[in-house]
């Protein structure tokens, strides 16, 4: 089969290479239209998920029929085949993830035929990033990560014929207004895709709704992108899936009985007449293509062929349709060329309710610990980028582990991976794979910070389960162990730093020899109980530490009158009560209050139990063991904060969806909490019934307090699944309001119960149907005072009353949604339900603050100092290279890229991360940075790297509301000069400006 696709191939080649030239790409090479006709653009497409019901490899070899009949690499083999016969037939590829490894696995006479099918415009990347990534859990950094890694495969195989221009998020569920900002930015004309709330399309069908100009920005100018939503979902017209896998009539039209062309085309024509009824230009979009189609190409082109010659034939005998095969991009070109006017859009499009019982709410939290797992990929991915470029690390072994992990990443924006929507195995692949590229991210990290540091030989080993309490580096022992911080971000920033150790007793000292403040503190009871948890070490060392770029400090072990041996656990570990009283607290902590052991209580049972540093005052209940008050930035508020569970019956990876609204529970009383009193660290553990605990924490110091959730292994009846959150409640008349970020960027504006566009159906899923997405914060306000709940990975959130705020942390179900994964998502791990960990961080604030401390917790807690151990040999030698400081960037700027690119090029990426109410314009130079690189010339590109901005022109479209039709077609250029300039010119060539939420992007071409 495949030697026979060789010589097709080649034969084709000789065909291709007869004919006289004329390559044309991108717009030239669209289909020419008709004027006065519905011109119907259809679009062969297949969707191709990197990961869903099968895995990655499987998908893409076609192993696993039995699960699914899904085989992508004979896909793009049997359309290439098919588009060398026709020079009218087209396709579009989206998933440059399984383009990239097909490419890898053909030969040169294919590639070359390849290569003229795309620089013809037959073969067209659309879409075109590593993934078609999810809109609700991605962070925007890692978005634009995995479109820099598509666009720069795409242009280094093909060059610019290959760089699409639309977006096609065909299948996400729910999208976000900074996935449309990403495409602006890009300089992409516009984006499609398939999944609305029903009522919002049925509006936008009913009054010709269906495109409209996004605008995508509150902050950013220009950030403008045409946005269009398909008529029926991605697939073909009914009864016209000409596929191998359906069973829809070919066309037969030969002299036969079966001879069936004119009912074949007049269905279709009242199909398309239906639909061009519900678009406003004489321009229709047919998609032809469903999930994982054309693996026998020949049987889609060839009906489709058949279909084309005979609605055409029509058009002699009067027929105003023309049939012709197009792609998105030349759709949305003759949409362009048509100078008609669009209605406009605002906010972004979630919840997605596909019916009024169906809201996809219950993805924004499926599987937790992937979600976060997904966002280590991302810190050590940053981590891994810079230090590869301070440290020129080029060797083939550096450069292909950095490659993979940028892979992986890209994978783990998919829609049905960062979602948690895939089956099991297809999650313990992820797993897999991110665990493989995060162990190579973690050696290249440890080869960079060998050259930049005075310890040439240190091991520089991660513990990727810190968040247990757990290392293998200092189980044995901390004693003499070198911690080395490793700080992603541009400015110095302080944190405190824990490390998992004996409990003994330690000195930490800096660099310079100077002590470090530290304590040691015990770790939660409830940690020390996780079954498959190793417990050499029962405490953390808590320090605090200041970090530029790089900084190492010193742990010792000491001598002192309060060391003592350490207790270990030797009773059966079973999550049972009773356990706390086995941990050995250090002295020096004072345990101020206890329910359990009532010869340690020192307060009083009806009163209440205040622990406070310098900055923040928190007064617990006694009685009822919540947190009632919080006093920080000037303000008190009486907050309570709890647990709640949403009891469901019919919930599932995709949908949450509530049974009755009274099965919502929330622990309002009997919380069983201890207080640790030391002098860095004040904690609060508290056990919340059988299956939820966390500890409550302020540093001396910061100004944010931490709530580390435990929660697990939740229990489940027969018939109901449970779905938990934390909740805080306050006193602040919110009015119905509450603020969520998009993406992690800007924040998008919710009101209860209400749309910008439609009226929801809120009769059957009132709570799901006021779920959002919060990819790093929500917040609601008064006019005196604001709470913001800040969170570690993606999950759903809601204010349900007003000065509430809630976050759904774990959900364990019994029942599949009915979407299509077909299992009840129920995790296991070490043999019982999954227990997950992370953590919410509240900011109490006066309402007339900046928000601008919100924007800078984000970015530490996003990507805080990555730690690594070696052990303190007493061999130093001075840095083979020395680490540059971004501290010249003004305050707001994020240094939200620096990677190597090509050999000799480095990417540089800068944003000024406040928005329009929080920041200003700022400017500042990067000759500094420049010349550390060694930098010959630097040139500015659109977002993603790949396209010279001064070569952006994108699609410019006119509001109904501008008054005017425009005369003649119109489009955005970039809106400021581009950066060019070479090592001989001034240090003033080298000055960038950015806008509030401005990013820009830069090649660095290197000595
Ligand atoms: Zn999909």
């Amino acid at each position: 089969m495949k030697y026979l696709c060789g010589i097709v191939l080649f034969v084709a080649l000789l065909a291709l290479s007869v004919r006289p030239s004329e390559e044309a790409c991108g717009y030239e090479a669209c289909p020419k239209t008709k004027t006065n006709m519905i011109n119907i653009h259809m679009v062969p497409h297949s969707h191709d998920d990197v990961g869903w019901l099968k895995t990655v490899d499987q998908y893409f070899y076609g192993h696993k029929s039995n699960i699914q009949h899904a085989g992508v690499q004979y896909i793009i083999d049997t359309v290439i085949s098919e588009l060398i016969k026709d020079p009218a037939r087209r396709f579009i590829q989206v998933e440059t993830s399984f383009f990239a490894k097909w490419w890898s696995e053909q030969s040169e006479t294919a590639k070359q035929v390849v290569k003229k099918l795309v620089n013809e415009g037959r073969l067209e990347f659309t879409g075109g990033a590593w993934s078609m990534n999810d809109e609700a859990a991605v962070n925007y950094q890692s978005v634009i990560d995995q479109f820099t890694l598509g666009l720069k495969f795409l242009d280094d195989t093909f060059g610019s014929c290959a760089r699409p221009r639309i977006g096609w998020q065909i299948d996400p569920f729910g999208h976000s207004r900074e996935q449309a900002s990403i495409f602006a930015q890009m300089g992409y004309d516009g984006e499609f895709f398939a999944r609305m709330d029903h009522r919002d399309k049925n509006n936008r069908i009913d009054n010709l709704g269906m495109e409209m100009i996004w605008d995508a920005s509150e902050t950013l100018s220009n950030d403008e992108i045409f946005t269009g939503l398909l008529y029926r979902h991605y697939s073909a017209p009914p009864g016209y899936c000409f596929d191998v896998h359906c069973g829809d009539d070919p066309i037969i039209d030969t002299k036969s009985y079966d001879n069936n062309v004119k009912s074949r085309v007049d269905d279709f024509l009242s199909y398309v007449t239906e639909v061009a009824k519900h678009y406003r230009s004489n321009h229709i979009m047919i998609p032809m293509g469903d999930d994982f189609q054309y693996e026998d190409a020949q049987v889609n082109f060839k009906n489709m062929d058949k279909l084309i010659k005979y609605v055409n034939e029509r058009q002699a005998d009067g027929s105003t349709f023309n049939l012709f095969y197009s792609t998105p991009a030349c759709y949305l070109n003759s949409l362009h060329e048509g100078l008609q006017t669009w209605p406009n859009k605002t906010e972004d499009f979630f919840p997605y309710g596909s019916d009024d019982n169906s809201y996809w709410t219950g993805y924004f939290t499926s599987r937790p610990t992937q979600k976060r797992f997904e966002r280590d990929g991302n810190h050590i991915l940053q981590v891994a980028k810079q230090l590869s470029v301070f440290a020129e690390l080029t060797s083939k072994q550096q450069k292909e582990d950095l490659e993979y992990l940028r892979e992986i990443m890209g994978v783990m924006q998919h829609h049905d991976a960062i979602t948690g929507t895939e089956k099991q195995a297809v999650s313990n692949d992820y797993d897999r794979l991110l665990y493989d590229g995060i162990l190579g991210g973690v050696n290249t990290a440890r080869d960079g910070l060998r050259k930049l540091t005075n310890l040439p030989n240190g091991e520089f080993e991660s513990c990727l389960q810190l968040n247990i309490s757990e290392c293998a580096f200092t189980k044995d022992g901390a004693d003499n162990v070198v911690v080395t911080l490793y700080n992603p971000l541009a400015h110095t920033s302080t944190q405190y730093v824990r490390v998992p150790v004996k409990n003994e007793n330690y000195q930490v000292t800096d660099e310079k020899g100077r002590v470090v403040a530290s304590e040691v503190v015990p770790v939660a009871w409830q940690v020390l109980a996780l079954e498959f948890r190793n417990n050499d070490t029962q405490h953390e060392l808590v320090f605090k530490a200041s970090v530029d770029k790089i900084a190492s400090y010193y742990i010792k072990k000491v001598e002192s009158q309060e060391s003592r041996s350490v207790a270990v656990h030797t009773q059966p570990k079973k999550s049972s009560k009773g356990q706390e009283s086995n941990l050995e607290v250090p002295k020096r902590f004072k345990k101020m209050h206890s329910l359990k052991n009532a010869t340690e209580n020192y307060a009083d049972e009806d009163g209440e139990t205040v622990v406070q540093t310098s900055l923040i005052k928190l007064v617990i209940d006694n009685k009822t063991g919540l947190l009632k008050t919080v006093e920080m930035n000037g303000v008190s508020e009486n907050i309570d904060q709890s647990y709640g569970v949403y009891r469901t019956y019919d919930s599932g990876a995709y949908v949450f969806r509530q049974y009755h609204q009274a099965d919502f529970i929330i622990q309002d009383e009997g919380v069983e909490f201890t207080v640790y009193d030391g002098a860095l660290v004040k904690e609060i553990h508290q056990q919340f019934g059988d299956y939820v605990s966390q500890v409550i924490r302020i540093y001396e110091g910061k100004n944010i307090v931490e709530f580390e959730w435990q929660v697990g292994p939740i229990e489940r009846e027969e018939e109901f699944g449970r779905e938990v959150v934390i909740i805080f409640n306050s006193t602040i008349a919110s009015n119905g309001v509450s603020y969520t970020d998009s993406n992690g960027r800007e924040m998008i504006k919710r009101v209860k119960d209400e749309r910008e566009d439609f009226t929801p159906g809120l009769d059957r899923q009132p709570t799901a149907a006021n779920y959002y997405p919060v990819t790093s914060r929500i917040a609601l306000q008064d006019n005196n005072k604001r709470i913001a709940l800040l969170n570690d990975r993606a999950q759903g959130g809601a204010s349900m009353n007003d000065g509430q705020l809630e976050l759904m942390l774990h959900r364990r179900l019994v029942r599949d949604d009915g979407y299509g994964v077909g299992e009840a998502l129920n995790e296991e791990k070490y043999g019982q339900p999954m227990i997950a960990r992370g953590k919410v961080y509240l900011i109490l604030s006066p309402a007339d603050e900046s928000t601008a401390v919100e924007r800078e917790a984000e970015k530490e807690i996003h990507l805080p100092f990555w730690k690594f151990f070696s052990k303190n040999t007493g061999s130093t030698s001075a840095a083979a290279k020395s680490v540059p400081s971004f501290e010249d960037f003004p305050k707001s700027v994020h240094l939200l890229t620096l990677e190597p690119f090509n050999d000799d090029e480095v990417l540089l990426r800068v944003e000024n991360f406040l928005d329009h109410t929080e920041g200003k314009v700022v400017s500042f130079n990067i000759r500094p940075i420049f010349d550390y690189l060694n930098g010959v010339e630097i040139r500015e590109t659109t977002l993603d790297g790949n396209l010279p901005l001064s070569d952006m022109k994108r699609f410019k479209f006119h509001h109904d509301n501008s008054g005017h039709r425009p005369d003649n077609v119109e489009f955005y250029t970039s809106a400021h000069k581009p950066l060019a300039a070479e090592k001989a010119q001034e240090a003033s060539e080298f000055s960038v400006t950015l806008h509030p939420m401005q990013i820009r992007t830069f090649i660095i071409k290197t000595e």
